[in-house]
This record gives structure tokens, sequence and C-alpha cells, in this order.
């Protein structure tokens, strides 16, 4: 395939000690030679691939030095997007890196569009679907559990999964035309049905087994909305300054502040949290007076975690219990704060409304508690589960769709096999499986999507 030469700052806007500018393309080595004078006066032309060079840019148009770079050669199909790759190491700071950028585009690049650089490296055949999707993920990770999915991902481990499915379902439906093809050699029907089924039971699997890890999936690329709920003055605001001292929050750029809830990220032991933090609300008012009955149950609906504090100090009180009824169907630990009080609280009766759910006792001024809250939480999400970084997860909602489709369409060749439905129908349901899990890896894919995807990219990337 040809293409233009494209080019793009792809190290983080921003105050970093170094900045790159990247090119990519059939012409990327001649635009660079057009700006870049080494000592030696040598052109990048004749220099050998994969090697690094100090030197100077120079603008052709008025010979002014406009920056002290190192440049990396890297002519394909050894790199990331299987052309010819020219990295520009300048000074970082967003005057400096511009003005190398705009010199390249003066000089003969285009402006790489979002994505486009990983784009390339999947047209051009060096990364399939899941793994340019794996590399948007990881610009975006929030913690390093987050990053190992991603890179894992990255690496393969789930195109090779569905390669594997895949090709079991192509044996598959071959055999079961050779059986049709020559059936004097055997009793066709009772030779392909008992093959059938249990090639298509271990991929329906298979299958279920990636779904069943989606939820973690998404909750470790997203982390798990944690609501803190309580009446005013429990000590909810002292809860999320704890946890978010003790487990400095990873990515202070996206902790944003809506209009009503702040939220915080933390990593408590792997598990990253997303905190909705109603600390901002003022302690007079309750997150219901504030921003409303619908917003709050919305926010508590979307929660993947209730962390509900109490006050020791005081008994149990009837706001207490209704809030207790509002989040009987979910996932929530009881935090009773304030322990170094004298104690006011039923703790049995707390233990009865918690209805088998973790209840923690914690003194926050004290600084007590809080590990085993964390234990508690911690417990919570690995419960029964494998360490995360041993499974292959699935944590695109795209890949979580499509495999759902996949499910159903080899769900229902197993029984209409089952049920004796003619074997050439059974291999529509296949065949039609096959083409869905090739979707994830982008066999099948139209180009809209692709272009749909590569857009959602960083520029740069
Ligand atoms: P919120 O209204 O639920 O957010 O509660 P805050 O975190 O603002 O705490 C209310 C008050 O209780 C503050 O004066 C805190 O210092 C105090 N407080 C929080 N935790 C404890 C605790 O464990 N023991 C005692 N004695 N006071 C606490
Ligand atoms: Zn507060």
């Amino acid at each position: 395939m040809e293409f233009d030469t494209i080019a793009a700052i792809s190290t983080p806007m921003g105050e970093g000690a170094i900045a790159i500018v990247r090119l990519s393309g059939e012409e990327a080595v001649k635009i660079s030679d057009k700006i870049f004078r080494s000592p030696s006066g040598k052109k990048l032309e004749e220099e050998k691939s994969h090697t690094i060079h100090y030197g100077h840019l120079i603008d052709p148009s008025t010979n002014d030095v406009v920056e002290e770079v190192m440049v990396s050669l890297m002519r394909g199909p050894k790199t990331f997007t299987r052309e010819d790759v020219v990295e520009i190491n300048c000074h970082g700071g967003i005057v400096s890196v511009n003005r190398v950028l705009q010199l390249v585009l003066r000089n003969g690049a285009r402006l790489a569009e979002p994505g486009e650089f990983t784009k390339r490296a999947f047209l051009n055949g060096r990364i399939d679907l899941s793994q340019a999707e794996a590399v948007m993920d990881l610009i975006r990770a929030k913690t390093d559990r987050a990053m190992n999915v991603a890179l894992g991902q990255m690496d393969g481990k789930l195109s090779r999964l569905i390669g594997d499915l895949r090709q079991a379902l192509i044996e598959t439906l071959a055999q079961v035309e050779v059986n049709i093809d020559y059936p004097e050699y055997d009793d066709v029907e009772e030779m392909t049905i008992p093959v059938l089924l249990e090639k298509c039971s271990w991929v329906q699997s298979e299958i279920q087994k990636l779904l069943q890890t989606s939820s973690q999936g998404k909750i470790l690329r997203e982390g798990l909305s944690t609501v803190i709920l309580g009446r005013p003055n429990v000590g909810k605001s002292s809860l999320l300054n704890s946890l978010v001292q003790e487990n400095k929050a990873i990515v202070t750029d996206i902790a944003g502040t809506t209009r009503d809830i702040i939220e915080e990220y933390v990593n408590v032991r792997g598990v990253p949290l997303r905190l909705v933090d109603t600390a901002g609300i003022r302690e007079t008012e309750d997150i219901v007076e504030r921003i409303g009955v619908e917003r709050s149950r919305q926010v508590l609906k979307e929660a993947d975690l209730i962390l509900l504090v109490l006050n020791a100090a005081e008994e149990l009180s009837v706001e207490d219990e209704r809030l207790f009824e509002t989040i009987q169907n979910m996932d929530f630990i009881v935090v009773v704060n304030k322990t170094d009080l004298p104690r006011k609280i039923d703790l049995e009766k707390v233990e009865q409304l918690a209805n088998g759910r973790k209840v923690v006792t914690t003194s926050l001024l004290k600084e007590e508690g809080v590990i085993e809250l964390e234990e508690a939480i911690a417990a919570l999400f690995f419960e029964g589960q494998i360490e995360a970084d041993d499974l292959t997860y699935v944590s695109n909602t795209r890949h979580i769709s499509l495999l759902h489709q996949a499910l159903e369409t080899i769900s229902d060749a197993i029984e209409g096999a089952e049920g004796g439905v003619p074997v050439d129908i059974v291999q529509i349901d296949v065949t039609r499986t096959w083409e869905i899990l090739g979707e994830i890896v982008g066999d099948t894919v139209q180009e809209s999507l692709i272009n749909q995807l590569f857009s959602q990219f960083c520029l740069g990337k």
C-alpha cells in the first residue's frame, strides 16, 4: 500500500524534558534531510537503519537554526507503521516542539489525523484491530493493572484466543464440507453431528469465559465506580481524603469535576477506584437535597460499589435505615466510623442490616481501620477470581457486544444440531459465528468502522 508522509507530535503535550515529532511514510527520510544538518554533513539517506543522529534543524528558507535535536532513523518494514519512520527528539515545551512540527509540515509532510499512525500499522498488516484498540486503551490506562490488560491485548493475547476459536470453526466447517461432498465414504449425518457439537460447544464455553471477564475488564479500564454514602457529618469527606492520601491518585488530569460531583481516581491494592465524591457538597445539605432525587438515584445506579458510612457515636437513625434500604441490592461495605468516641450505635443491628456484607469499624481521626477497609474492597473485587494478570480480559465495549452476538449464533448452531436440523443449515450459524469473531480482530470489518475507531485515538499515536 502507498501512503503520503504524515507527521505529528507523538509525546504528550506539556512540559516534558524531550518531545518527539514523528514522521512516517515514503518521504520521511527525504523530508528530514531537507531540514537536518549533522556535524559531519552526512545525509540521513546514507545512514543505516535503526540509528540515531545528533545535529541541528535548519529552516531551508532562511538558513536559520531552529533546534538542536537527536534524530532516529528507522526504515520500514521493521517499524511501528511498517513504513520509513523518522523521530525527531527535540526539547520539550509547546513552543519548541510546535516549531519543529511546522517546519516538517512546510517541507512536505502532512499533519497526521488522530490515530493515523496506528491506522497505518493496521492497514499495513502489522497489528490487527484488537491490538490497535489496545494501543488506544493503553493511552488511557489509569492503573498498572489496567495497563497490563491493555499490554496483554496489544501483545495479541485476545487475538490469539479469537484466532484459535475461528480456526476450530473453520476446521469443523471444512470437515462437514468433506463429509457432504463424499457421502459415499461415511454415514454423513452421524459422523458429522458429534464432531460439530464437540467443537461448537468448546467455542461456546470459551466465549462464555471471555464474557465473564468483561465486567472486570470494564472496571479495570474505567475504575470501580465507588460512591461514598452517609448522613452529613459521619466522616465521608474524611474517608475520601484518607483513601486519596494513602493511595495517591493515579491520573490527576482525568480526575475532573462535573458540576455536581467530584471524581477521584485511587489505586487500592491494584483495584482502581473511581471515587464519586460528594464531599464538595455543603455539610448541611445532603446529596439528595443538593443534586436532586433523580440525579442521585442515577449516581447510585451507576455505582459498582457503595461505601456506606455510619457514625458509631450516634444511634442508628431512620435515615441510616433508609440508606440501607436504598442500596440493599447493590455491592456495599459498611464503614462504622468514629470508634474513638463512646459507642452508641448498635453493632448487632448494623450487622443485621448489612445482611452478609462486610462491616468495617474505623476511626478516621486516629487513622485506624483504613487498611481493613482497603482489604475488604480488594477481597470483594477479587473474590473467587484469579489475579487479573493471568486472564485474558475483554474490556472493550465493541468486543463485548460482538462476543454476545457470537455466543448467540454458536448457541443457535448447537441447538440446531441437537434438534436434528440439517447440517447445511447448521453450517450457516457456524459460518456466521466465524465472521462475527473475525470482526473483533478486524478481518471482516468495513472501512467506515475502521475510520471511526482510529479517529478516537489521540493525535500522534
Ligand atoms: P461528612 O460530612 O460525612 O463528609 O463528614 P466529615 O468527614 O466532614 O467529618 C465531620 C466531622 O467529623 C469532622 O469534624 C471530622 O474531623 C470528624 N471526624 C471524622 N472522622 C472522625 C473519627 O473517626 N472520629 C472523630 N472523633 N471525629 C471524626
Ligand atoms: Zn463532607
